[in-house]
């Protein structure tokens, strides 16, 4: 580490601690050539990939938006909230697991598929079935919400078109 205030690349780490979660390390240095003492901090660089949909459009990740769509799914089912932000976090930790930059849309949908297939078999079916049709969590909140609003039209059902049910159960 190059000094800041000689430039010297010559520093010498005096002190090296770790904060109390023990996820930033603090290094007191010393300047071997002009002798003045500075602090750095190290701290894990993990950063959410940004969403990339079908049309190229890039979004941050919202952790409230995944859960609202989640949630329109698991709508009137017996599945608490904490589980569900659970199954989001669980979602969150895998993308960042993945070290990407990016990730497609359809990929979040997958792993939205994989949790709610395990929360509840009637709310993945209908998340599959709208969402396998538009590939995008956001279509697929305008969709539900708006089949929702209509029940009486038989538009909300359980089950899956018949050209998916290969894929959705194929696992
Ligand atoms: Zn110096």
């Amino acid at each position: 580490m190059k000094c800041p205030f000689c430039g010297d690349p010559n520093t010498q780490v005096t002190d090296t601690r770790e904060n109390d979660d023990g996820d930033v390390v603090r290094r007191r240095r010393r300047c071997v050539s002009c002798d003045k003492r500075f602090t750095t901090y190290e701290r894990i660089d993990l950063k959410m990939p940004h969403i990339v949909k079908r049309n190229g459009s890039r979004s941050d990740f919202d952790h409230a938006k995944l859960a609202g769509s989640m949630k329109l799914a698991l709508r009137k089912r017996p599945v608490t909230t904490e589980a569900l932000e659970a199954a989001v976090d669980r979602i969150q930790a895998r993308l960042l697991a993945m070290g990407e930059n990016e990730v497609s849309s359809e990929k979040i949908g997958e792993l939205v598929m994989k949790e709610l297939k395990q929360l509840d078999k009637v709310a993945y079916i209908r998340f599959a079935s709208v969402y396998r049709n538009f590939a995008d969590v956001d279509e697929f909140s305008e969709v539900i919400r708006e089949v929702q609003s209509r029940p009486k039209k038989g538009r909300a059902s359980t089950k899956p078109p018949a050209d998916s049910e290969h894929d959705l159960f194929g696992d």
